[in-house]
């Protein structure tokens, strides 16, 4: 009942002109019909041409972060209705690479979210361990309490606008991909400590992606998995090919 999304994660990658003509490429080979959902989250110049580019195509644009307050003095910041008005219709907050290089906490995650969520974004709420952690065998824990603290103050009906990635830090940007099995078991943790703030309804509504070196050669095993509902990608979002062959999997 859960309809797979396969987002991209462009990063600090392509300029305004690459990102139209990616756009336009990537439709020209989409079938009239899809079963997943498709968003791009691009860098904040690009979303305005992106969603022009994206018009008319079953491509959906999304930005990379959103500052928690609507105005004021917050240089280099962006607010979720400068968002909107550009064509932005999803946000990723709480990307490991906000936490670790930017002082991203559970606290402003959760102040970002909600501020995107009040505005009327959807939100795709990236959380996961690190190495130390799963070596560790607390990767429950982690992801349990990432959850219950990312989510506080979000009502039901919010959540319905939300898509948590499960992304283990020690996956995103090494090559090294979680095994179908451990995507699966942990995005079940996230689902039911969802179950658990919110019910078993919503838990089983919530799309709850795999995120970290998820490409053309494992996307098919890594979504076969009964709680794995799509995919975050980084590297393979930047490549027309690469990407059309993990929606492909997810159209299958
Ligand atoms: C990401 O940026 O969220 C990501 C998962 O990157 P990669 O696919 O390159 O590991």
């Amino acid at each position: 009942m859960r309809k797979y999304v396969i987002a991209g994660n462009w990063k600090m990658n392509m300029t305004p002109s690459a990102a139209k003509k990616f756009i336009s490429d990537l439709a020209a080979t989409l079938p009239a019909q899809n079963k997943c959902d498709i968003v791009l989250c691009v860098p904040f110049v690009d979303i305005a041409p992106a969603a022009e580019a994206a018009k008319g195509t079953p491509i959906h644009i999304g930005a990379q972060n959103v500052h928690f307050e609507k105005s004021g003095a917050f240089t280099g910041e962006i607010s979720a209705d400068m968002l909107l008005e550009a064509g932005a219709e999803y946000v990723i907050v709480g990307h490991s690479e906000r936490r670790q290089y930017f002082g991203e906490t559970d606290e402003t995650v959760n102040k970002r979210t909600r501020a995107a969520l009040a505005a009327g974004l959807r939100v795709i709420l990236c959380l996961g361990e690190v190495k130390e952690q799963r070596l560790a065998g607390i990767t429950d824990e982690v992801v349990a309490m990432q959850t219950k603290l990312d989510l506080a103050g979000i009502t039901a009906e919010e959540l319905k606008r939300v898509i948590i990635a499960y992304e283990p830090v020690w996956a995103i940007g090494t090559g090294l991909t979680a095994t179908p099995e451990q995507a699966d078991e942990t995005c079940g943790t996230i689902r039911r400590t969802v179950a658990s703030l919110y019910g078993q309804a919503a838990a089983d509504a919530l799309i709850i992606q795999y995120g970290g070196s998820m490409n053309d050669a494992n996307a098919a095993e890594l979504l076969s998995k009964e709680n794995v509902d799509g995919g975050l990608i980084g590297g393979a979002s930047l490549k027309t090919d690469k990407f059309k062959a993990i929606i492909d999997a997810a159209n299958k």
